[in-house]
């Protein structure tokens, strides 16, 4: 796989530089509840798996957000066979693969799930203040938020790369893994 290697010690310095909004907004809900819902925790998970954290790092990683919450016990006794599974070493031993922008833009989050894209899932309101976080420039928002309200999320997502990476991105965004290469060849360059 050519995504790159992430470890656990990289994994927030490079979560804020690298990782497009859909997964900065699971990976900071996940730090503030200890917690995410099944739809996040596949949409993140599989995620970190393309990007090349490896199984023991990403059960050591959930382990330590989930167990803040519901304990160790319950952590290894609920949480941990899906995520081995995702890794293919349950079940089918199926080796998933991480959510396309596609996918990500054409499910259907409910309340208290935080999976989904945000150009296409959040309100305008907090997509602003989210797009602020990553910090991106107030000229830049309205071009961003020009895309959004015409539906085209992905162009979207890739003028807040553009404007995060000061570089454009000819081929568009079309998957979060994408995003993250992409960001990572620019920032190593
Ligand atoms: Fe994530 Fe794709 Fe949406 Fe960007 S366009 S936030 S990479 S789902």
């Amino acid at each position: 796989r050519d995504y790159g290697d992430i470890s656990l010690k990289d994994i927030d310095q490079v979560a804020k530089s690298s990782f497009p909004l859909c997964m900065r907004h699971l990976f900071d809900k996940l730090k503030e509840d200890h917690h995410l819902k099944h739809g996040g925790r596949m949409q993140l998970g599989l995620f970190l798996k393309g990007v090349g954290l490896n199984l023991d790092d990403a059960l050591a990683f959930w382990r330590a957000e989930f167990s803040k919450k519901v304990g160790l016990e319950k952590f290894e006794k609920q949480y941990a066979y899906t995520i081995r599974h995702n890794y293919g070493k349950e079940g089918k031993r199926t080796d998933y693969t991480p959510y396309s922008c596609t996918k990500i833009i054409s499910s259907t989050p409910g309340t208290g799930d935080h999976h989904g894209c945000p150009y296409r899932h959040f309100s305008e309101e907090n997509l602003r203040a989210a797009l602020g976080t990553m910090g991106v420039n107030s000229r830049a928002m309205e071009d961003v938020i020009d895309k959004v309200r015409n539906r085209h999320y992905q162009l979207a997502c890739t003028l807040t790369f553009e404007a995060l990476h000061g570089m454009p991105c000819d081929a568009g965004i079309n998957h979060p893994n994408q995003y993250f290469s992409d960001s990572k060849k620019i920032l190593q360059s």
